[in-house]
């Protein structure tokens, strides 16, 4: 075992998408940000096509951008959550403006601000069109490069969390080394990866999240997979598949099927648009999006490698042309509201240990997130648990000699992901799900935040937001699950100083 002296007590950030780098850039003292990749590959941040939400358009305000996350929420978000992130939507976009992110203006002085599906107003703050993560993270990483204090480790990931007595003590990296110290922040993204289709990349697969459950960390409303219901529907040898952005139908695409008949309202909420996509295809259709004549005279026409350059590249390069033939989509995960409970300072319930981003649940996004609103989240909280660690007492206990926890499994079940925990769900498919996971979980990541999607799954009776059950299809009065894996009757792992 080789302890890594040199970063005694320093902040560790696992993760080096938006949220991990943001909070790495408000840090107000040297830290170590763990990155499995080079610097931007394979985070979430850098696929973002849409953009970042925030209300500062003219005919815009912050109680509408509320309003609009409240009832994507479907009943379940925490309303101080929504509140505090929403109402820094505005100071958020200021900063990465004066970071030097060029979003897209229109004229001199205007954003050109896109809608999405079940926004009220124009308020997605993008750039070059489609390429709104990279062009984000490409001014932080700059920044990050540019910081002497900040110091990256590429293909380093935390493996373990060494908790005592409920305090964060240090941190076990994959490659057998240990960092002591008192301050670890978790930003290493979601888990959609772990189901067999899914837009996000390979590493989202919840490896942070397992670890922070193992310590002991509560989690939270960890059924709550959000499907984007247009993904390109083509054969990608088990990788990433690949998104067609919601912007694209806020630009007046239709969804049809492949008699060239729509069959869904395409600007509700991702959940009703993806449930309508599953049913349509249950009953044996293709489904498509036709953004060559659009709705009400608001077709696209020939214009959309020009608006969203990106994708017309993606479908190209699988032999579609978007601006001549309608594309195949089809619903995959995206994004998974729950994770990681946390406060508004990104505290979790395990002293030194922080989250922000996807693993992390605030309570923003309830049932369902609105579409855009995780790159403001991972900004805004990244930035707040920056400030809170700022604040936090130096000196608290370290570890220097733990015993070394056993690696862990991280198997694949994606296609037991699919049909246990997917679109549309019940008792039966949830239960068994369950069982086949809960028996590997001790000694397998992937089966341990997959066993707690579906031990929450299975305890909500209700439908609501992205959780649909077809064996319980009306909402009823429940609140929000937080747990420990001891609550659900899987086992944390307890680690002692030698
Ligand atoms: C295709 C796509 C398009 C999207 N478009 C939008 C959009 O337009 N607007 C919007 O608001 N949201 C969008 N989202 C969601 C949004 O991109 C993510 O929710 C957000 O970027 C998450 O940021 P993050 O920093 O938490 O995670 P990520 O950006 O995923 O970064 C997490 C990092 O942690 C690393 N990691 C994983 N495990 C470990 C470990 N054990 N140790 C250390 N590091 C680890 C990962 O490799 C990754 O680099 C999109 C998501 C996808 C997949």
């Amino acid at each position: 075992m080789m302890t890594l002296t040199r970063f005694a007590g320093w902040p560790v950030i696992a993760g080096a998408g938006l949220a991990g780098l943001t909070a790495a850039l408000h840090l107000d003292r040297p830290c170590v940000v763990l990155s499995p990749t080079p610097l931007g590959d394979e985070a979430a941040s850098m696929l973002a096509q849409g953009g970042l939400a925030a209300a500062v358009g003219h005919d815009d305000d912050v109680s509408l951008h509320i309003k609009d996350t409240l009832d994507a929420g479907d009943g379940l978000c925490d309303a101080k959550a929504v509140e505090e992130i929403i109402a820094a939507g505005p100071s958020a976009l200021a900063t990465l403006l004066e970071w030097g992110v060029a979003f897209d203006r229109k004229g001199e002085d205007a954003l050109d601000l896109h809608l999405e599906a079940a926004h009220s107003r124009a308020r997605i703050a993008h750039v070059r069109g489609d390429s709104s993560g990279a062009g984000i993270m490409q001014a932080l990483i700059a920044r990050v490069k540019a910081l002497p204090r900040i110091v990256v480790l590429e293909g380093v990931t935390l493996d373990h969390l060494h908790e005592v007595e409920g305090e964060i003590r240090g941190v076990w990296l994959n490659t057998g080394q240990f960092i002591p110290t008192n301050f670890c922040i978790l930003a290493s993204g979601g888990a959609g990866a772990l189901y067999a289709v899914a837009t996000s990349p390979g590493s989202n697969t919840g490896r942070g999240l397992a670890a922070a459950a193992r310590a002991g960390a509560r989690l939270a409303d960890m059924e709550f997979v959000q499907f984007h219901p247009t993904a390109l529907d083509v054969e990608t040898g088990g990788g990433r598949a690949p998104l067609i952005s919601e912007a694209v139908r806020g630009a007046g695409a239709v969804l049809v099927d492949e008699t060239g008949g729509r069959f869904t309202e395409e600007l509700q909420s991702r959940d009703r648009v993806s449930r309508a996509i599953a049913r349509h295809r249950l009953d044996g259709h293709r489904v498509f999006l036709d953004a060559r004549s659009g709705r009400a005279g608001k077709g696209l026409r020939q214009l959309f490698s020009r608006q969203f350059p990106g994708i017309a590249r993606s479908c190209r390069s699988f032999g579609i042309d978007p601006d001549r033939e309608p594309i195949p989509v089809r619903p995959a995960v995206h994004y998974h509201m729950g994770g990681v409970a946390t406060d508004l300072h990104g505290r979790t319930s395990l002293t030194g240990l922080w989250a922000c981003g996807e693993v992390a649940c605030t309570g923003l996004h309830g049932a369902n997130r609105l579409a855009s609103n995780s790159l403001l989240e991972a900004f805004v909280m990244g930035r707040a648990v920056a400030w809170d660690v700022n604040n936090a007492p130096r000196e608290r206990h370290s570890c220097q000699n733990p015993s070394r926890p056993a690696r862990l499994g991280a198997a694949s079940f994606g296609q037991r992901m699919d049909r246990g925990a997917g679109i549309l769900r019940d008792h039966d498919g949830i239960e068994a799900l369950l069982a086949s996971l809960a028996p590997l979980a001790e000694r397998d990541d992937h089966a341990l935040v997959g066993a707690a999607i579906a031990a929450a799954a299975l305890r909500r009776r209700e439908s609501r937001g992205s959780h649909w059950r077809l064996d319980c299809q009306e909402p009823s009065a429940v609140g929000r699950y937080h747990f420990t894996l001891k609550d659900i009757g899987l086992q944390e792992r307890s680690t002692v100083c030698a």
